[in-house]
Parts: structure tokens; C-alpha cells; sequence
């Protein structure tokens, strides 16, 4: 028999979970035949990735919450995941999301050396640069290092919403999440630079 245990996601992400290390050892030693796999969802998912062999990665961070375990997976992924055997270099890891433009990106980039850039406002105008080739110095509300020198480039002017698509959910499927019927997210606040409401990050993905 082959079982699988797996550690949730949500906890700290430097925690090695020590209930699957004890538990695994138990079954070992008292249920022949069985095979339990401990598989902590934090780092599975990306071991795979590796495989799939990306050649850029991203992190979007809308929460504040997020921030911190999306720093220390990058480390993770940095220092343990990529490159993956046969490559002789890793992808380039970018954080962004509503929650990076709040940082201070050329504090953020000293601290976590294993970070390559920091985008912060929208990220369509700096992705459009970014995946397409373009030099850093290009990439609007890019913080980057230029020869061991962080540079941090301004923040992208808003785009009206008549000049992007329609956000594409077939990829993400609501059908899947944990809501009774569909449910989809809609932003009534585009633009906004009123920053008045403490609990918001919407606000600080909009220059000015
Ligand atoms: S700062 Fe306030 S008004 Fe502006 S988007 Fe956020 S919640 Fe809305």
C-alpha cells in the first residue's frame, strides 16, 4: 500500500512539519508493507516546476501575509530548487503584486539577495517589457541590480481600462475553489490614489 500524508499550506514556511517526519517513522516500523509518502504542499508543487524547466518566474503578492512566504520560497527555490540538474543557471525570480509595490524594493532587494527584481505598480506594463527582452533600465516600477547596484525605475502611469482585455479565468477554474457557485472577483477601485483606507493594498499598485 502506498499512502500519501500532506502538510497543508498556510504554515510557516521555514517549519519542517514534524508531525509527517514522526508519523512516517511510526508506519514504518509498525505496518509492513505500507509505504506513507510525506509530501509537504509548500515545496511539492515547485519540485515539479523545476522539472517543467521555466524560464522566468514570478510571484504575485496581494496580501501582506504573502510576503513573507513568498520571499522565503524564492530562497527556497534559489538555494535548493534551480537550476535544475543539466542547466547551468536558474530563472530570474520577480516579486510583484499589490503587497511589493508597499515595500521599500531597494530595502527589500539588499536583504534578499536571492530576489532578482522587484516590480511594483501594475504589472502589465512591466511584464509586457520584462518577458519580452526588454533591458531593465526599460521595465517600468522595476527594482533591479545593475552590476551589484540597486536601481529602482518609476512606477508605470495607470492604464485606462478600456486599453486592457478582459482578465482570463479559464486557467484558474472558480469552479474549483470553495465557494457554493462561481464566484469572480471584480475591482471597482482601478486608479484609485486616494490611500486612505489602511486596510487596502488595491491603492498602491496606481502610480501618483
Ligand atoms: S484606498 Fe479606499 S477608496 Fe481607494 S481602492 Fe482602497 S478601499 Fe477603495
Amino acid at each position: 500500500m502506498r499512502a500519501v500524508l500532506a502538510f497543508a499550506p498556510g504554515a510557516d514556511p521555514t517549519y519542517v512539519p514534524l508531525g509527517l517526519a514522526a508519523l512516517a517513522a511510526h508506519i514504518r516500523a509498525t505496518v509492513p508493507g505500507c509505504e506513507l509518502v510525506p509530501v509537504d504542499l509548500s515545496h511539492a508543487w515547485w519540485e515539479q516546476q523545476a522539472l517543467s524547466e521555466p524560464d522566468w518566474i514570478g510571484f504575485s503578492a496581494l496580501y501582506p501575509g504573502q510576503v513573507l512566504p513568498t520571499l522565503a520560497l524564492a530562497r527556497f527555490l534559489a538555494q535548493q530548487v534551480f537550476p535544475p540538474p543539466g542547466r547551468a543557471t536558474r530563472p530570474p525570480l520577480v516579486l510583484g503584486g499589490a503587497s511589493a509595490s508597499a515595500l521599500r524594493p531597494a530595502e527589500a532587494l539588499r536583504a534578499c539577495p536571492w530576489l532578482d527584481g522587484i516590480l511594483a505598480g501594475e504589472g502589465e506594463q512591466g511584464l509586457v517589457r520584462l518577458l519580452g527582452g526588454g533591458p531593465p533600465a526599460a521595465v517600468a516600477g522595476l527594482a533591479w541590480r545593475d552590476r551589484g547596484i540597486v536601481r529602482v525605475n518609476r512606477k508605470p502611469d495607470t492604464l485606462a481600462a478600456a486599453d486592457v482585455p478582459l482578465p482570463m479565468f479559464e486557467d484558474l477554474d472558480p469552479r474549483a475553489r470553495w465557494n457554493p457557485t462561481p464566484v469572480l472577483p471584480v475591482v471597482f477601485s482601478r486608479g484609485c490614489k486616494g490611500r486612505r483606507c489602511r486596510f487596502c493594498a488595491h491603492n498602491l499598485s496606481y502610480s501618483g
